[in-house]
């Protein structure tokens, strides 16, 4: 499979090179030239198959010029880490299913991709004999899920920037007590957009840039999205077990459009999917975009679920293409005027297309609170802020007549606070925060300025 480029002006590249680019050299995303297809009876044989044989025949499909037994071995590694045999469970609670995506690491969806990531890095580069250094900012989520994928792997360094003191205190044990030699924590004396501007400044010095072979693990490299179409092919398959049902609709607490954008394309692939639901909370821009056609920038505002507290979703652009009949000369004519202006509008037989495929709503901080107190009074089954967003604008669009499947993108322990407003009772600690205070933590607190860590990055640089 050859890959190519969402505006159009770069040559076609291979996988492993689309995996390496990240964006792609003419500032557009990587996407695969065609999508491959299947057919009810591929479907059909996916029944039996466990995560990791089910990520193999997807997978394939996108993969070239790795031996299969290799894959194989890099996806049974990513999954292995994973605390359940399923690795992605499906459970029946309060008339739906949940997709229980946090049984990875950090304990949030982020590693079913990161996990994968990190391995096939490690993989290329021992074949091209090179090294890289990731640098990333985070906010809490990311940071940890991207460490995790990366610790103790040759050839590789990861610095990752968090505002010192501004991350909850599980977001930030959970990143300095990896203590692998790899990793570098740097606690910044500044704001989350401190760093985020920093690493913008670090990775705009191009020659800086190739010098360090600097490497990113943000949301657009191909093969997150990738990773991720597996778990919609695998929740189909054990929800139509279980009711004989010939569709589903998937629900998607969503922020930078990448999970629910993998969920497009295992619906282009043929997955039967009657809708995606598109859930925001209060940062709505995708839901308007979903509901009235107006992609129009707004101050980002703070919620309990801080993971989907985004305004530019980076994965927007690859839906775009393909809304606007794979037409790069068009998507770049629409990014440039969403740089310019800050807004796009869609017409109403380009919002009918959207609604052909994708349903939308949004929740508000008290309602999300109010749908963890209701389904756990209900169920007793403890949502996270993000899969309650989800559940709740799930159950207000999905018709009775067809199973609704919500993903849970966090487990609850990840966001005690919010769980212990709606229900009264902090969360059962998994076995993967036990003692997590006690443990020996490696990071260093650094000034927000980027000639410092810039300086810091060559110091520590493999
Ligand atoms: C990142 C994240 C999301 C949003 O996913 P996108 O792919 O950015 O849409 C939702 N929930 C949690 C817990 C996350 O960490």
């Amino acid at each position: 499979m050859q890959y190519i480029s969402t505006r159009g002006q770069i040559q076609a590249v291979s996988f492993k090179e689309a995996v390496m680019m990240g964006l792609a050299d003419d500032g557009g995303l990587l996407l695969p030239v065609t999508i491959p297809q299947l057919n009810a009876e591929d479907l059909a044989a996916f029944t039996d198959l466990t995560y990791p044989e089910l990520a193999q025949r997807i997978l394939s499909l996108f993969v070239e010029g790795l031996p299969p037994t290799d894959l194989k071995n890099l996806i049974d590694r990513s999954y292995g880490s994973f605390d359940h045999p399923e690795v992605t469970p499906v459970v029946r609670q309060g008339g739906l299913y949940i997709l229980e995506l946090f049984h990875g690491p950090t304990l949030a969806f982020k590693d079913v991709a990161l996990q994968f990531l990190g391995n096939l890095f490690e993989y290329l580069l021992k074949e091209r004999g090179e090294k890289m250094n990731i640098i990333g900012a985070t906010s809490g989520d990311t940071g940890s899920a991207a460490i995790y994928g990366v610790r103790g792997k040759e050839n590789i360094h990861i610095f990752i920037l968090h505002p010192h003191q501004k991350v909850s205190l599980i977001q930030e044990l959970q990143m300095t007590t990896v203590t692998d030699a790899n990793v570098f924590n740097l606690a910044i004396r500044g704001t989350f957009d401190d760093g985020q501007r920093i690493v913008k400044e670090i990775f705009g010095d191009l020659e800086f840039k190739t010098r360090l072979s600097l490497g990113a693990v943000n949301s657009i490299n191909w093969v997150r999205v990738l990773a991720q179409v597996v778990y919609y092919f695998y929740a189909f398959s054990r929800v139509k077990k279980d009711t004989g049902c010939s569709e589903v609709y998937f629900s998607v607490p969503t922020g930078n459009f990448g999970d629910i954008f993998a969920g497009y394309i295992a619906k282009r692939m043929g997955l039967p999917v009657r809708r995606l639901i598109l859930a925001t909370n209060e940062n709505d821009i995708l839901s308007r975009f979903v509901s009235r056609g107006d992609y129009s920038i707004a101050k980002v505002v703070e919620t309990p679920s801080p993971s989907m507290d985004i305004q530019l979703a980076s994965n927007f652009e690859r839906y775009l293409y393909y809304l606007l009949d794979e037409n790069p000369a068009e998507v770049r004519r629409s990014m440039a005027e969403f740089s310019r202006s800050g807004r796009l509008s869609f017409d109403v037989s380009l919002q009918q297309r959207v609604a052909q495929d994708f349903l939308s709503g949004s929740a508000t901080c008290t309602e999300t609170i109010r749908t963890i107190r209701d389904f756990h009074q209900k169920t007793g089954y403890v949502l996270d802020p993000h899969t309650a967003i989800g559940v709740k604008v799930g159950q207000q669009l999905a018709e009775g007549d067809c199973p609704l499947i919500c993903l849970a993108t966090a487990h609850p322990a990840k966001f005690g606070d919010a769980v212990l407003e709606a229900t009264g009772t902090p969360p059962i600690m998994p076995a993967s925060l036990k003692g997590i205070e006690q443990r020996p933590r490696r990071c260093d607190i650094i000034d927000a300025d980027t000639e410092t860590i810039r300086r810091f990055v060559v110091r520590n640089s493999c």
